[in-house]
């Protein structure tokens, strides 16, 4: 396999394609190939040891035309400006792409969670709070989780807000816990929000999902919540998962329940009982109808796309595949239901949980499943019709539909003088 791609790149790369398609104005093209602004801090952190450990953190505010930004924040090792500089772009597709009134945005933190103790965890997330200080704020800048991040460490977070600011501001960070604020139906939207766009995706593809097979890369939060909601939904059978560990494979279906069982006792699905063992690799590449990646960043590539089989590819984790596979994939005849579509969910619901703070007044988990029905199953036709009217890959597709809508918003507020050169 070749070098991984700076992704940031790759989010450049999509954006000039459909600058291109679209004839879009210079100037805005300009404005929306960076970040508008960002922010690098230290975070210096005592151990449990007594010693210091200094972490190094971003935040970035990629765009802000359509409202505040909103994104993320990663704890990731391999975490670098770059990347969050990429999702935060992807951020700001994705909530153009189903219309809620905000930017993108992403926070990253250099740093390993899984070797640090819940009380550094805690003391990390409120260093970064104090650092990013004002930066941040619910009419500004709204964070949310995302890879190795959950709802304590928010809950952390917006305690640190609130005794900066002096009162209780819940809505300067979504993805709380219920009882300080959070939405019901929070947890699995991104998966959720997945599966409605599956539907409509199957409906047009003429795809029957009662009889689909499977397969998942990646077991945390949405890869979890995906098979636990395919299986529910549709009754689809999911023959393999993966973890960073490795994967497995079952010809007669996983069981959700024992598989996250097993997970949960073992900290991998690898060595589940009756199954086959496979890499992540052999499990992007199984003959299944559809594929969903759900782990990290650039795992479909020029130099396996080729042998993908999956009929759709639903993308909940960020940018999985780079462009060249996206070319491949699409000559291929797959069907790609890009990340900032696929997975728009989470951040779909989060909105309706800075609804709900702001307005102090709390929906029903029924409310909120038909709402995010709504949204998702409205951006997935917008795409769709864009993909049959300009006759290119849904990625691209969607990019047309969220590039316009946030050059309109920064013409609209004077930044720009037109949206089409
Ligand atoms: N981290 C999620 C994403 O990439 C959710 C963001 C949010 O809820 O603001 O979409």
């Amino acid at each position: 396999m070749g070098a991984k791609r700076n992704p940031f790149e790759i989010a450049q790369e999509q954006l000039d394609r459909a600058a291109e398609i679209l004839n879009l104005d210079h100037a805005a093209h300009m404005l929306l190939r960076k970040p508008k602004r960002e922010l690098h801090v230290l975070i210096p952190v005592e151990m449990d040891d007594g010693t210091v450990k200094v972490f190094e953190g971003f935040r970035v505010q990629y765009n802000d035309a359509r409202g505040p930004t909103k994104g993320g924040i990663r704890w990731h090792p391999d975490e670098t400006i770059d990347t969050v500089r990429a999702l935060a772009a992807w951020m700001t597709w994705k909530t153009a792409v189903v219309d809620i009134p905000y930017g993108g945005g992403k926070g990253g933190i250099v740093c390993n969670p899984k070797e640090m103790s819940p009380a550094e965890k805690e003391r990390l997330a409120r260093g970064y709070i104090r650092a990013l200080g004002n930066f941040i704020g619910p009419e500004k800048d709204i964070p949310a989780p995302d890879v190795y991040t959950d709802p304590q460490i928010m809950a952390w977070m917006m305690d640190e807000f609130s005794t900066l600011r002096g009162y209780y501001s819940p809505g300067v960070i979504t993805g709380k816990p219920i009882p300080i604020g959070g939405s019901l139906g929070r947890g699995d939207a991104t998966a959720r929000g997945g599966m409605y766009v599956l539907r409509e995706a199957a409906k047009v593809l003429g795809i029957d999902l009662s009889s689909a097979t499977v397969a998942i890369q990646g077991y945390g939060n949405a890869g979890q919540f995906a098979h636990q909601l395919v299986v529910d939904m549709f009754g689809s059978k999911v023959v393999a998962v993966s973890d960073s560990k490795g994967g497995i494979y079952s010809e007669k279906g996983l069981k959700f329940e024992d598989t996250v069982k097993f997970k949960r006792d073992n900290g991998t699905v690898v060595g589940f009982p009756d199954t086959k063992e496979i890499t992540n690799e052999e499990l992007l590449e199984l003959d299944v109808d559809v594929l969903i990646p759900a782990a990290l960043e650039d795992v479909i590539t020029e130099e396996n796309a080729p042998r993908i089989k999956a009929k759709i590819i639903l993308e909940l984790a960020n940018g999985p595949t780079t462009p060249e596979a996206d070319i491949i994939l699409h000559n291929n005849g797959k069907f790609v239901l890009p990340d900032f579509l696929a997975n728009a969910g989470g951040v779909t619901v989060s909105y309706f949980e800075w609804v709900q703070n702001i307005t102090g007044y709390y929906w029903t988990l029924e409310e909120v499943h038909e709402r995010l029905d709504r949204k998702m199953t409205k951006a997935f036709h917008d795409v769709y019709e864009a993909y049959k009217a300009k006759n290119v890959d849904p990625r691209t597709a969607a990019y047309l539909v969220s590039v316009a809508r946030v050059a309109e918003a920064m013409k609209l507020r004077g930044w720009i003088k037109k949206v089409y050169r």
